[in-house]
């Protein structure tokens, strides 16, 4: 690299118009070098360096012939399942271990960073859609799609929910086309899909290419939280209703994915809360696989959230309670408390009294 962070974040629009001839040729140059580096790091897969498959999008694990009807994202983050998340038991320094050693540290079933396998449920494609780039990414020339190339195709599965005069629920399967056009000065620009992911949750990646639609996801949101059922029940319940065959690694990214989509949604229901003058607040014991947790309910007459806590649980009462005496409501408080912790800021200070045990 040959410009540092410091020197990039001293670069903007103004600088540049501002700067003789001379000097802006240098420094694109050295900027066009490190985008090149940038890119080409972007580019490494496991199969060019020494990145694990796991850390691969799964774009990126095969190229995808445009007439290859096989949906890829069944690969999707294979080891991003809870099995994974549980912590690794340390890898044994003695090479001298027996073979039954080596099986009883090796857990059952695909090992997190294992290659994924493609999807082997083919579902008829109930209709299609083409993606193409509108102008040149260099020159901006508008481009025409007669001109267009496929380059990757994925395929999208959804439901279309029911109403009262139409009962049952009609599972589609739509093949998304990206398409590649080049402008008359020889350019190539490719039609890329939409990928983001929220500050709070940078190892979440939301994005277009997927094989779980946005109807599909919202089944799969209910059966866990309104539901509670677990992924592999879930899995079950799709294959068995729905003819639906997902793994439950997509399951596990679905719920993961949905709950970064709704992310932006929190800062606006702790608003309402913190605004509301009618708020009620309960809470109820909550088990998470072993551990003890408590949630809590906040709701207004627009707007219920949920809370889970911990330890947090002791403070908040003796909150409660000091507010209580001070004859106050402390909800406002709590709201702001809560508010702070997610977005990473210190707790605010109780007014004017101590927390007390
Ligand atoms: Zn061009």
């Amino acid at each position: 690299m040959q410009l540092s962070n410091q020197d990039l974040s001293q670069i903007d629009e103004d600088e540049l118009l501002n700067l003789p001839e001379g000097e802006l040729r240098h420094l694109s140059i050295k900027l066009l070098n490190d985008l090149k580096d940038a890119r080409e790091r972007l580019s490494q897969n496991s199969r060019n360096s020494s990145r694990p498959p796991s850390s691969e999008a799964p774009w990126d694990k095969a190229p995808l012939e445009p007439s290859n009807d096989q949906a890829e994202e069944e690969t999707d983050n294979p080891t991003e399942t809870e099995d994974s998340a549980k912590p690794r038991p340390p890898a044994k320094k003695d090479q001298q271990q027996s073979e039954g050693e080596n099986e009883e540290a090796r857990k059952p079933g695909k090992q997190p960073g294992a290659q994924g396998f493609g999807r082997t449920q083919k579902l008829a494609i109930t209709d299609y859609q083409n993606h193409y780039p509108e102008t040149c990414d260099c020159c901006h020339q508008t481009l025409e799609s007669r001109h267009a190339i496929a380059y990757a195709a994925y395929e999208t599965i959804n439901v279309d929910w029911a109403d009262v005069n139409h009962p049952g629920i009609l599972v589609t399967n739509t093949k998304h086309t990206l398409y590649e056009i080049a402008c008359t000065n020889g350019h190539i620009t490719r039609k890329e899909v939409n990928r983001s992911s929220h500050a709070q949750l940078p190892d979440i990646t939301r994005t277009e290419w997927r094989l779980v639609g946005p109807g599909l996801a919202a089944m799969i949101v209910c059966l866990a939280y309104r539901m509670r059922a677990s992924r592999e029940h879930i899995q079950e319940f799709l294959y068995d209703w729905l003819g639906i065959k997902l793994s439950v690694g997509t399951i596990n990214n679905t719920l993961h994915e949905s709950g970064a989509a709704a992310m932006p949604l929190e800062d606006e229901f702790i608003q309402e809360i913190i605004n509301s003058e009618l708020l009620h607040v309960d809470e109820t014991s909550w088990m998470e696989h072993t551990t003890f947790l408590w949630l809590w309910v906040f709701s207004t007459d627009r707007v219920t959230a949920y809370w889970i806590a911990t330890r947090v649980f002791a403070i908040l009462i003796s909150v409660i309670e000091t507010y209580r005496k001070r004859n106050q409501s402390p909800w406002i408080y709590l709201a702001q408390v809560i508010a702070s912790q997610r977005s990473g800021l210190p707790v605010p200070a109780l007014p004017n009294v101590r927390v007390s045990e």
